[in-house]
């Protein structure tokens, strides 16, 4: 699916691009946010570590360098600035963008990251401790090494400030939410945003008039309602640990559980946090791995019973969250899976989708399938409910969103 998302400005020329700045690691693209195409792209990783390395892929060939340690963000930027002044591709940048994960309720558009917006993006961290931090030290490396360019900020929340006060308050004292800001946020906005689109197009209609359930399933999951166009809805909460099952995260929990294991069981704060987020998910039932393609491999070639647990487990809750959003819709046009597991699995698709009869949903077997390894296309059986698997594209969402800005920008 590689249809245009925005025809109306010409950047035929141009380039963004785009930065996913993680703690230890630095994903980056250079991107036509006209066409979606990537010239050059790569990954830092391990980085202010003895395994940090780096590769860059330009013109669909690799190149993987080990770097001495220690080894930090500005060192990787520095590489790749030097690999585009060597392709003669600087000239061509007219912008940067940044994936930010957490905009709070501030931030519900591309934003251009003045000295205002960086200390509220460092003041919301106590919201995503473990990622606007990083984001920030990609946002600041980034003004160092194109200090004569834009840097554009896309909130991986924003898409989700259209839900409605009953989606995002929780059951607490209201005061929680209006000092602390204690709600549901929701995360990988662009993600849904991306797939929401590409399915409106398989529909002929506008956004603005699609009913779609969006299921993320990667290391992290959620699953997005989106009414008219807009998210009215999503499983991740105030932090990325709420909601379904994950790689290694937990998903919904009794609160309660939390007092026991620290007053029965002797667990620190630090700990709880640890297992819920790090020990959880599918590596926790399981035991063996967090990656789901060593759970399919070790349930199907090996019969392990712990396996096909995590993973029955992890399909049900998936079902049960999507199933929930019919209290949010009148009409539902179709499911998307995306992400990851979404793209790949065809096992997990399978089952989520066999305990959704109620909704209509059904597989065409052969089409689920075939609809893999980077494939898109609808996988729905003949008279079912549309369910279509999008390869989500959120670096292209975030070159599509600067470029939007700097034509506003610009007049
Ligand atoms: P992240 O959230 O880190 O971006 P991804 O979207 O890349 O994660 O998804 C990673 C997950 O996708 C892993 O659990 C991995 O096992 C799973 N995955 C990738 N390819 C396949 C496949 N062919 N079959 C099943 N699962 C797959």
């Amino acid at each position: 699916m590689t249809q245009q998302i925005s025809q109306s400005q010409d950047f035929t020329d141009k380039e963004i691009l785009v930065i996913n700045c993680g703690s230890s690691s630095v994903k980056f693209s250079l991107i036509n946010p006209a066409t979606g195409e990537s010239e050059l792209s790569g990954l830092a990783q391990c980085l202010l570590s003895s395994d940090a390395n780096i590769t860059i892929k330009y013109q669909g060939e690799k190149k993987t360098y080990n770097l001495a340690a220690p080894f930090d963000h500005q060192c990787a930027l520095a590489i790749l600035v030097s690999q585009l002044q060597q392709l003669g591709l600087v000239k061509s940048i007219c912008a940067v963008g940044h994936r930010v994960v957490h905009g709070g309720e501030q931030y519900s558009e591309p934003t251009l990251i003045t000295n205002e917006v960086e200390q509220a993006i460092s003041q919301l961290a106590k919201l995503a401790p473990l990622h606007n931090p990083a984001n920030l030290i990609g946002i600041k490396a980034c003004q160092q090494a194109f200090s004569d360019l834009p840097q554009i900020a896309i909130f991986d929340t924003a898409f989700h400030q259209t839900m409605p006060e009953k989606a995002y308050i929780y059951g607490l004292p209201y005061s929680l939410y209006q000092e602390h800001g204690v709600r549901r946020y929701g995360f990988h906005g662009t993600s849904h945003y991306f797939v929401a689109k590409q399915a409106a197009k398989q529909l002929a209609k506008p956004l603005e008039q699609c009913n779609l359930i969006s299921a993320h399933l990667g290391n992290g999951c959620s699953v997005t309602v989106i009414k008219d166009g807009k998210s009215v809805d999503t499983s991740l909460g105030m932090t990325p640990v709420e909601g379904v099952m994950m790689g290694t995260r937990s998903g919904d929990l009794d609160a309660g559980i939390i007092f026991h294991l620290v007053e029965q069981l002797g667990y620190s704060i630090t700990d709880v946090d640890n297992l819920v987020n790090k020990k959880s998910g599918l590596l926790g039932v399981s035991g063996i791995s967090n990656d789901c393609r060593a759970l399919e491999t070790a349930m199907l070639e090996d019969n392990n019973s712990q396996a096909k647990l995590a993973l029955t487990v992890f399909c049900y809750r998936i079902a049960k969250s999507i199933a929930s959003y019919s209290a949010s819709l009148t009409s539902l046009d179709g499911l998307i899976f995306t992400g990851g597991i979404g793209e790949n699995s065809s096992w997990v698709r399978q089952q989520i989708i066999q305990q959704l009869s109620l909704l209509n949903f059904a597989l065409d077997p052969d089409k689920n399938l075939a609809t893999r390894f980077g494939a898109s296309g609808n996988i729905s059986a003949d008279n079912a409910r549309d369910c279509w698997v999008i390869a989500t594209n959120e670096e292209w969402v975030i070159a599509e969103q600067s470029a939007q800005l700097l034509t506003t920008l610009d007049k």
